[in-house]
């Protein structure tokens, strides 16, 4: 069955988005929202604060855009233009209307102070408009249906206009603009659904090179590919009427992709790395301590922020400039002053391990000093041990040559560290 998909716009309104002065995440979050429904945003629009310029974008998008939702400029000042340009663009004159009013004015009144008369503009409405209640502002939002005037470029166009304030938006999409829409849409009309699979320990074109099927544009269900912060997401896209659907029709994709990977592959859905290697600690009821040795201690924060018990995962970790300001021992000061940097750690993780009954010693190092990082010539890297002491067998180390963008590289090695872990414990 073929299935229609809606177009939309998404119109930003103001001088400040413009000038640089505010960070555009309207868009951002209602081109979310809109894909998540199937509908399918093709244009982003950025208006300031001129009245024929935002004449001329509600014009286009609505001969472009089956969908378009607006945000700002629907204040009560006079470099507020929304209403304005929306009754100019489809020749709909503005009209009081005395229900909007009335909540204006009660806001006022609940505020204990006068309404100015400058706020009766926002109970202006272009006719035929419906209101978009706004519950904690005083600027409803505008929803007109637009039908074709018989020209050919004419179409039918159903257009919103919210305020700008992302948490009135929020609440005015949720609870009037998107009910409407899936109105319009019939119920149980399919839908765009996804599911992510979550990779790392492998480069995005290594993961192009083992399903080269997989990524092509056309395909159903499609899979994107997005790397961050040296994770790869895998990204399964599919239109289906229910979730059941989805899940049948990815089941293969998804098998495929496990296939090739293995376990590269550590979660499915909205998961990090920390996280999988946390809930793994959890059930097998591992105490783990951490040492991590240089400029940073990644593992021990990225583990710490998930702590829900102070019985299993993390229980202690410490962060040390070089390793012998750990070292009593004296094996540990002639490794680490031999450069032998693996047998260091190992000395340091098996002596936590017995001083402090765990079950697993994770020490990592070294990182490099910020300063170095950031002047590197070329791309920063680094040569990076790990070791791995358990209560129940022998110790595990490696070292690894890593390197990546300032911004990338610490992450890159803690999460290295993380998945050194992971692979173990998915063996024990
Ligand atoms: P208000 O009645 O609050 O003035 P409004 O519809 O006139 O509502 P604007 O004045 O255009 O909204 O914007 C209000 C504030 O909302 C801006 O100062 C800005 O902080 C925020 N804002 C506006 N547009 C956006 C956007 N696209 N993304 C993020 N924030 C935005």
């Amino acid at each position: 069955m073929a299935i229609m998909t809606l177009l939309a716009e998404i119109l930003s309104i103001g001088d400040e988005l413009t000038s640089g002065q505010r960070l555009d995440t309207n868009s951002q979050y209602l081109s979310q929202r809109l894909s998540d429904l199937g509908i399918q945003v093709r244009y982003h629009t950025t208006i300031g604060d001129e009245l024929a310029d935002n004449v001329d974008a509600f014009r286009i998008a609505a001969k472009r855009a089956d969908v378009v939702i607006a945000t700002g400029g629907l204040g009560p000042t006079a470099d507020d233009l929304t209403r304005e340009a929306i009754s100019e663009a489809f020749e709909l004159p503005l009209e009081l209307r005395p229900e909007a009013l009335a909540h204006i004015e009660s806001l006022f009144s609940l505020r204990k102070r006068p309404m100015p008369e400058r706020n009766r503009v926002q109970a202006m409405f272009p006719q035929t408009a419906r209101i978009i209640p706004n519950p904690h502002g005083t600027a409803p939002g505008i929803d007109v249906e637009l039908t074709p005037d018989g020209s050919p470029s004419s179409r039918c166009c159903r257009v919103f206009a919210l305020p700008g304030v992302p948490a009135e938006m929020i609440e005015m999409l949720d609870a009037t603009v998107l009910p409407r829409l899936v109105e319009e849409m019939g119920a149980g009309s399919s839908r765009w659904r996804y599911h992510s699979l979550k990779i790392f320990g492998i480069g995005e074109s290594d993961v192009e090179q083992r399903l080269p099927d997989l990524i092509a544009r056309n395909r159903i269900p499609r899979v994107g590919i997005t790397v961050s912060r040296a994770t790869i997401t895998l990204r399964i896209a599919a239109q289906t009427a229910t979730d059941e659907e989805f899940q049948q029709l990815i089941a293969p994709t998804v098998a495929e992709i496990r296939d090739a990977l293995g376990d590269r592959i550590f979660g499915e859905g909205e998961i990090e790395i920390h996280q999988a290697v946390h809930a793994l600690l959890e059930s097998r009821s591992i105490r783990l301590g951490v040492i991590e040795v240089g400029a940073c201690c990644r593992v021990a924060h990225l583990l710490a922020s998930l702590q829900t018990s102070s019985r299993t995962g993390m229980v202690i970790s410490q962060q040390v400039a070089s390793l012998s300001e750990l070292g009593s021992d004296e094996e540990e000061i002639r490794a680490w002053a031999a450069g032998d940097l693996e047998n260091a750690l190992s000395v340091a993780a098996n002596r936590m391990l017995r001083t402090h009954g765990l079950d697993r010693c994770l020490a990592v190092g070294v990182y490099p000093a910020w300063n170095e990082v950031a002047s590197a010539a070329m791309m920063p890297y680094a040569d990076f041990a790990m070791c791995l002491a358990k209560r129940d067998s022998a110790s595990k180390a490696t070292t690894v040559s890593l390197g990546g963008h300032p911004d990338v590289l610490y992450h890159r090695l803690a999460k290295t560290a993380l998945n050194f872990l992971r692979l173990d414990l998915l063996k024990s």
